[in-house]
């Protein structure tokens, strides 16, 4: 039996755009509102724009200062201040997080899953420490008991060096290996620049691991950018996540594809790296991180990804769950 949570209404989480402007047309007769409705709708898209784009600034902003100064900070307090904001902005977001109303219709033209599947299940991890290294076999092996397989998600230049024998281990037995960023330092998109060198070497392990896939540090992203990677998809997105550092969310349960533009737009740098490829696919994650679950909001219970998880199977949508093995216990 599927449950669905109980939605308020539809509002814009704080800094994923700002509020909508609520222009009053009351007091104005028939003819006139007619007149009015356009203009407001103009007005209100306008202030939208403006908010999303101050909004976004401001975020890349915070971004570089954290990133910054990050490695000077001991890690349990960066954990105790963000548990703080999050316990702070949870109270806020009720309307738009876990669910966010609207992101359950499908995208135009949708064919449906293959095989005339109801839905899907995606489940990934991103190994982020040695000690994460060191535990992925056992988590192959409960997978595999339990009938599931699953993408690996390794740094490559990070705080430790995948043995190829663990990635051929897993290829060998059903599961994925996808990159994670390339240093995971929060500092992949800082320059057009530096993004292009990266992108190289990301590329180079592509090849060499034989990897489809890509996620970004911390979901710090630019779609636009990304088409220099050579891999097939990217899933460094979500559907809302308000607790995230770059928090708009592609409000949508549903993989979608993103276009390499032919360079019509003023507004797109092409792709210097791999300028032959059409696009990629977008796998935004839809099930909130165990990070956040867990150890920010302190959740006790999985209750969260399994209302969830019912809801996106009754819309036919794409449950992904997209774990940081850092917190995997033995
Ligand atoms: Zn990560």
């Amino acid at each position: 039996m599927l449950s669905v949570f109980t939605l308020t209404e539809n509002e814009t989480p704080p800094g994923t755009g700002g509020t909508p402007a609520r222009a009053s047309t009351s007091g104005l007769n028939n003819a006139s509102t007619r007149v009015a409705q356009p203009f407001t709708r103009l007005i209100r898209g306008s202030v939208r724009r403006l908010a999303r784009s101050t909004s976004s600034r401001y975020h890349m902003l915070r971004n570089r200062i954290y990133y910054a100064l990050k490695p000077f900070v001991p890690h349990a307090i960066r954990t105790a201040i963000r548990r703080k904001l999050a316990m702070r902005l949870r109270k806020h977001i009720g309307g738009v997080w876990p669910i966010m109303p609207g992101s359950e219709d499908p995208p135009q033209n949708w064919p449906g899953w293959p095989d005339g599947k109801q839905f899907a299940l995606i489940l990934t991890h991103d190994v982020e420490s040695k000690t994460g290294l060191s535990r992925c076999r056992s988590l192959m092996q409960l997978e595999q008991d339990l009938g599931f397989r699953s993408s690996f998600n390794f740094i490559p230049e990070g705080s430790y060096r995948v043995p190829a024998e663990l990635r051929e281990e897993l290829t060998a037995s059903g599961f994925e290996v996808g990159i994670h960023d390339l240093k995971h330092d929060g500092r992949l998109f800082f320059s057009r620049r530096k993004f292009k060198r990266r992108a190289v070497r990301i590329n180079g392990y592509a090849r060499e691991w034989g990897a489809s896939g890509f996620r970004s540090g911390f979901m710090l992203r630019n779609l636009d950018w990304l088409h220099d990677l050579d891999v097939q998809y990217d899933a460094s997105t979500f559907d809302t996540d308000p607790f995230e550092p770059q928090p708009q969310g592609r409000h949508t349960i549903f993989p979608f594809w993103v276009p390499n533009p032919n360079g019509d737009s003023i507004t797109y740098q092409r792709s210097a790296v791999n300028p032959s490829s059409k696009g990629y696919v977008e796998l935004p994650y839809t099930l909130p991180q165990d990070f956040t679950l867990f150890v920010l909001l302190q959740e006790k219970t999985p209750e969260i990804w399994m209302r969830k998880l019912d809801w996106i199977a009754q819309h036919g949508g794409m449950a992904l769950v997209a774990t940081i093995n850092r917190f995997w216990s033995t």
